[in-house]
């Protein structure tokens, strides 16, 4: 396993995910897409996710993971959850899914040896918000460590977005010319609808004031 020209890229079908799997092709000759689902509330996003790593032309693999819902009592994977709309004061917004970065990173570093592939690709961010503690910084780089001491390889874990606003992170798609396919595609919605959504949850808020953001200072650097 030594092969710095492949990537393995966690992929949902999200606006975040989709913009790292393209950010994948431009590093490396070879990528590849993981989709790990644990029991969400919408099991067919799976093939929103389906559908872009086709279009992207890259190999497309799922892994059934419903074991994470069954080991927390709320969680996204309770489909009648109300979902915290914040983060609050003391805690996380319910809509955190306990462990589940590391249990990700784990997959699919398993799933990357098996195929020689030593760089992982992950979307998260800890710049625009920063309710999860698994997607902070010091998290992936601690968790990079633990693989390669667990598993005694060399992985690298690259995380595009970690310090990108969600503007920016539209800036990104942007530039890598995947604009339309990231805002007309993807899904990020908690309710299940595809591209802008249902506008109220959570996820559809903070996209949205992104691409608000980012179309602003487009309109402003071209004038
Ligand atoms: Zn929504």
């Amino acid at each position: 396993m030594k092969d710095d020209q492949s990537a393995l890229v966690l992929h949902s079908g999200g606006q975040d995910s989709t913009t790292c799997l393209f950010w994948a092709l431009k590093h490396f000759k070879e990528v590849r897409t993981l989709c790990i689902t644990y029991g969400q509330r919408h099991s067919w996003e799976v093939e929103v996710a389906r559908k872009i790593a086709i279009q992207a032309g890259v190999p497309f693999r799922i892994l059934d993971a419903t074991v994470i819902s069954q080991l927390a009592r709320n969680s996204l994977t309770h489909h009648d959850m109300i979902m915290d709309q914040e983060k609050p004061e003391h805690s996380y917004p319910n809509t955190f899914v306990a462990g589940r970065n590391l249990f990700f990173l784990t997959f699919a570093a398993v799933i990357a040896r098996s195929y020689g592939i030593r760089n992982l690709v992950t979307g998260v961010s800890q710049a625009d918000y920063s309710g999860y503690p698994d997607c902070r910084d010091t998290f992936i780089r601690s968790a990079n460590v633990t693989l390669n001491l667990a598993m005694d390889e060399q992985f690298i874990i690259h995380t595009p977005l970690m310090w990108l606003s969600k503007a920016e992170t539209w800036a990104l798609a942007d530039e890598l010319g995947v604009f339309d396919v990231v805002k007309n595609e993807t899904l990020t919605c908690y309710n299940g609808i595809i591209a802008e959504g249902c506008g109220q949850c959570p996820a559809c808020k903070l996209r949205k004031a992104g691409l608000d953001e980012y179309e602003k200072s487009k309109i402003n650097t071209t004038r």
